[in-house]
Parts: structure tokens; sequence; C-alpha cells
């Protein structure tokens, strides 16, 4: 298959490990984060940690969508639902989620309340428009790639005159969240690890380009590489950075090119700059309130806002004392620093967000076996 056989070959993945083991410093470490949960799976379904030197270390961040949703949020989509009678729709990663008490949508539903999952937001479009007598909220969530299919809904929304349709938007941003995770006063309260660079994501680059990163390289010195979901992609972006740290440079490359360019996709970005703008700040699970990172639905689509529609409390809710989500999405600690990680906690049976999704840290440990390794 053209652009995956190709970036799955394992005797090319050895040598470019072979390289990389060349390349390092014996008497310096580099700890690189990747972003996007889509590298985290990557990773560890290629056995990527077992192909790189010790001095070498891959943190995993906060770049799930549904591991960084904070409980607060899931509780007020539980509260639509069950409370205000309408027909909820999301993406499927969603439901299990749990929110206070271990609740979630998925027992809002088995409980009567009609929440019903989707692929995309046209579905949700589609249930409203099949059901004039239903009030239909689509609770939106994900970084810039599932942002513009949004903003279209909110278009058509319009475009069609629907009364009954309405967006709960969530949606959040990269580089806020990057900049965050170097230099916010909490998470210098809450402890954090020494990173020296960043694999940067796949497919919200696609949309936002590279661009973006730029200013994030010079403003906090730390070289950013954009990488496919592959398993050459992801050892050829660890190999740059390995070199960039070398030369003491702090640069935007892009070893994605096949797919992103400097200024990603203009009419995406254009359709989302028309329905959307910046939130001033919006709570993170694991990052806490981050200024600037998130975004609200603009007042010219204002019918169609779920928050302005309905009265949405603004919840203050803990996750789970024993849960270490927030330290994971950090990069603070793996998922086998967890007591509750395989033994309570399983994909068939998640505690935190980090297990639901496939793209969390702790599902893609479980799933992959990493728990037989040490911490
Ligand atoms: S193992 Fe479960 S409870 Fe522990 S951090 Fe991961 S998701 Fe949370």
């Amino acid at each position: 298959m053209k652009y995956i056989d190709e970036y799955r070959d394992g005797k090319l993945a050895r040598q470019i490990a072979a390289a990389i083991a060349a390349e390092v410093h014996p008497d310096r470490s580099y700890h690189l984060m990747e972003f996007c949960g889509g590298h985290t799976h990557a990773i560890f379904r290629y056995g990527i940690p077992d192909l790189l030197p010790d001095n070498v270390r891959m943190v995993h961040g906060p770049g799930c969508p549904v591991c960084v949703l904070p409980v607060g949020r899931i509780d007020n989509a539980i509260q639509l639902a069950r409370d205000q009678g309408v027909t909820l729709c999301t993406y499927g990663d969603m439901l299990r989620v749990p929110g206070s008490d271990r609740f979630s949508l998925l027992k809002a539903k088995a409980q009567g309340a009609d929440i019903r999952m989707v692929y995309s937001s046209a579905d949700a479009l589609q249930i409203a428009q099949d059901n004039p007598r239903r009030t239909v909220v689509f609770f939106a969530i994900g970084f810039e790639t599932t942002t513009p299919p949004t903003a279209v809904a909110l278009k058509q929304a319009q475009a069609l005159d629907l009364n009954n349709f309405h967006v709960f938007c969530n949606h959040v941003l990269t580089p806020s969240a990057i900049s965050n995770i170097l230099e916010s006063p909490q998470v210098r309260e809450l402890g954090t690890v020494p990173l020296d660079g960043f694999i940067g994501p796949a497919h919200v680059s696609t949309v936002i380009g590279s661009r973006p990163y730029e200013y994030f390289a010079e403003e906090y010195q730390r070289p950013v590489v954009i990488a496919g979901f592959e398993p050459l992609d992801v050892l050829q972006a660890i190999r740059m950075l390995v070199r960039q740290l070398n030369e003491g440079r702090a640069e935007v490359e892009n070893e994605f090119s096949r797919a992103v360019t400097r200024d990603g996709n203009l009419k995406a970005q254009r359709v989302v700059a028309e329905c959307f703008e910046l939130r001033r700040i919006f709570e993170w699970r694991g990052l806490g309130m981050v200024p600037y990172s998130g975004l609200q639905i603009k007042q010219e689509f204002a019918r169609w806002d779920a928050e302005r529609y309905f009265d949405i409390p603004q919840l203050k809710v803990s996750d789970n004392k024993a849960c270490e989500c927030g330290a994971i999405l950090r990069g603070v600690k793996k998922p086998q620093d967890c007591k509750l990680f395989g033994t309570v906690c399983t994909p068939e049976n998640p505690m935190g967000s980090c297990m639901v999704s496939s793209e969390g840290a702790c599902a893609a440990y479980y799933s992959y076996g990493r728990y037989k390794e040490s911490a």
C-alpha cells in the first residue's frame, strides 16, 4: 500500500535505529515529548522504545482529545442529555469516559437518556434534520483536526435555518497546550519533566501547517519535528531531533512533508475562523486552566451554540484521587506508576480517560504489553 508499507519496513527501521544510536552523545540525555496520542499509539504498537538507546526517552504528551477533556465538561454533557432531555450526539470513545462518581454517558444512556454515537458532525446534523421534534446537541471535542467539520456543520445549520441543532463546543488548540507544558505556574507547581524537543502532531499539522510551531521553537528554544504516524516517520523524527539537539539548534522541521505544508489547509482555516473565536481560558485535564487554548462559537452562530441556548454551569470537578491521568498527560508519570493500572483499570473497565481511547497512554501501554517493562 502506497505510503504505508514503505513506512513500515523493518530493515529500514533497524538502519535508522542504528543511525540514532551512532549519533546520540552517551554523556547526555534526550527527553523527547510526542504531543499527539496517535504517535503514542504508534510508538508502542511498533515497539519503538526497544529500538532506542537508553538515554533517548520518549515522554507522552496530552495530545489525546478524549483524555484532555475535564470531568466537569463530561458532567455538563451528561446533564444536558439526562436533565434537559436533549438528544446528545458524540464520538464513541466519549461515551465511556468516566465523569463524576464514575458515571458516564454510556450509563446515562442505559438509564434511558437519548445519547447517540456518531462518526461525524454531519451525522449529528442529519439526526437533527430527521427528528424535527427533538433538540439535538452535538458534543464537539478535539484538536484542530476535528474543528473544521464542526464549523461546516454550524454553517449548514445556518443555511438550513435549523432550529433544533446545537453544538456544545470543546475544541482545543495544540500550540497553546505545548507552550503551557513548558511554562505555566500550575504545571511548575504540579511537577514536570525535562523536555528537550517535541515530535509535532501529524493530522493537526495538515490543517494548521508547520508555521505555528516556529514561534514556539524560537521562544522556548526547543526543536520541533512534525512527523507522520508510521514507525519510520517516528524514528526519522527522533533522529532529526537528536541531530538538532547535538548541533544546538531549535528549529521546526517537517518530516511529514508528504502531507504537511508550512501554511496548512487554508480553506479549513478559513471556515474555522468564520465560526469560532478564542476563549480567554479553558480547562484541560492534567494541565488545569490554560489561557487562550480553546475555541468558542462566534456571536453570528449564537443560535446554534449550546452554551448560550442552555444553562450550562462551569463545574470544577476533581479527577478520581487514585487516577494518575493528570500526571501522565503532563509527562510526569508513566501508566505503570498508577496503582490501578492493569488491575482495577483496564480498557474494558476504564477508571480514567487515558485508558478509554486507543490514543490514551494507559490504553497504548496496556494493549501492547508495555506493562511488563520496569518503570
Ligand atoms: S491506569 Fe487508569 S486510573 Fe491509572 S492513570 Fe491510567 S486511566 Fe487513570
